[in-house]
């Protein structure tokens, strides 16, 4: 079966080098040489001034809010992974949802001010599939309401906007390390964030509050990373920029073949992408559907990110419908990419869901394509893709 995405393994060698180095050291976790090594290497790599790495993507949400001491409210978006709103939930906090860019499929920054409330302390959104928030006009709401905001920086691993890490937005950004992540520690995390006094406070509330070993300063969770976990992302940095570079060139075969027929998420301007994802949205639930059965039967197991609309979730107060993100959840499939994916499985990919969406009475009605290709044309090592609008089939 071919699943959307594969875990990247990197060298093997490599990796038992690193394990190795354990056997010899004894040490395997608590702020070992592997980890602290990972934490350098990773905010150069990145390039921001703080970053604390943890065990795991949703334990970062919810000590970047501890750190912050929000309470009350926040707001926050539909369209997500589920911890973007369960951490809030768990911690307290009131998510209340405030609607998608139908384009962006990011938080809307202009539909934010009209659902903030007394008790509303935050905005924690995503930067969803990898494309970056309007951070700006995001920070000017912000500073408006006198609002702290954290980025769900789940899927933005390597993301820049106006060339600096998109990280360096917000008081804090939390990142997953997870598996099936584009970088991976199997299990991990971080939090990353200007702000220094913050960064101390948050290495605090990682390892149970302990200054050392007789003083103990508030209450604090164990959010550590272990030196098994930390080899794995040494070893995977190493690849960066091939991991980018394939994904680079799947996505760009993706868009040529694809963009004519479905829509596809219109690209913060400014901002460069890391492929983490490649989704598109088809006409309709009905041809989605189709769709999947159709590429099942082939062996290719595409995922429905994200599904349901994070505001029709059981467990959160009874919400305002938000119809964008509703309409958009129940059309956007992702498609496999990987590194590694080979090109005969991607042409499948390409060939059956050409062949579903000629069968039914697929006429777009609004086409995001002349932004996509002017965005993609940003980057010079992608092609000019084939002009496409509005054609009947
Ligand atoms: C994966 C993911 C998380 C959770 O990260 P874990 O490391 O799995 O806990 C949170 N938010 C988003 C958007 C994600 O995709």
């Amino acid at each position: 079966m071919i699943n959307v995405t594969k875990s990247y393994l990197g060298n093997k060698t490599k990796f038992l080098g690193y394990v190795d180095s354990i056997y010899a050291s004894g040490w395997l976790t608590n702020h070992g040489p592997l980890v602290t090594e990972l934490e350098e290497r990773l905010r150069d790599y990145l390039g921001v001034r703080n970053i604390i790495l943890t065990n795991n993507g949703t334990l970062a949400l919810q000590i970047a809010y501890r750190a912050l001491n929000l309470t009350g409210s926040a707001i926050t978006t539909p369209f997500s992974f589920v911890a973007t709103t369960s951490s809030l939930q768990w911690e307290g906090i009131r998510p209340i949802f405030s609607d998608i860019d139908r384009a962006s499929w990011n938080l809307d920054p202009q539909a934010i001010e009209a659902r903030i409330e007394a008790d509303t302390q935050a905005i924690v959104a995503t930067h969803v599939f990898g494309n970056a928030c309007d951070v700006e006009t995001i920070a000017q709401v912000a500073q408006r309401h006198r609002l702290k905001v954290i980025y769900d920086g789940a899927h933005a691993f390597s993301v820049h906007y106006k060339d600096q890490s998109v990280f360096n937005w917000g008081d804090v950004s939390t990142l997953s390390f997870h598996a099936t992540k584009l970088f991976h520690t199997i299990e991990g995390g971080a939090i990353v964030t200007n702000d220094d006094a913050l960064a101390e406070r948050i290495r605090l509330l990682c390892n149970f509050g302990i200054v050392d070993t007789d003083i103990i300063d508030g209450i604090g969770i164990n959010a550590k990373l272990n030196e098994f976990a930390a080899a794995m992302g040494l070893c995977i940095l190493d690849d960066m920029a091939l991991i980018l570079e394939q994904r680079e060139e799947i996505a760009s075969r993706y868009v040529q073949r694809l963009s004519d027929h479905f829509d596809l998420q219109r690209q913060q301007p400014h901002s460069q992408r890391n492929h983490s994802y490649f989704p598109i949205a088809l006409k309709d639930e009905d041809q989605l559907l189709r769709c999947r059965v159709a590429l099942k039967d082939k062996g290719i197991n595409p995922r429905r990110y994200f599904y349901p609309s994070l505001d029709t979730l059981s467990y959160v107060q009874p919400q305002i419908p938000q119809t964008e993100s509703r309409a958009l959840s129940r059309r956007v499939l992702c498609l496999p990419i990987y590194p590694g994916l080979p090109r005969h499985v991607q042409n499948t990919v390409i060939e059956t869901l050409l062949n579903e969406s000629s069968q039914g009475s697929h006429l777009p009605t609004e086409h995001i394509w002349p932004q996509v290709a002017a965005s993609l044309l940003l980057d010079d090592r992608l092609s000019p893709p084939a002009p496409a609008y509005k054609r009947i089939y």
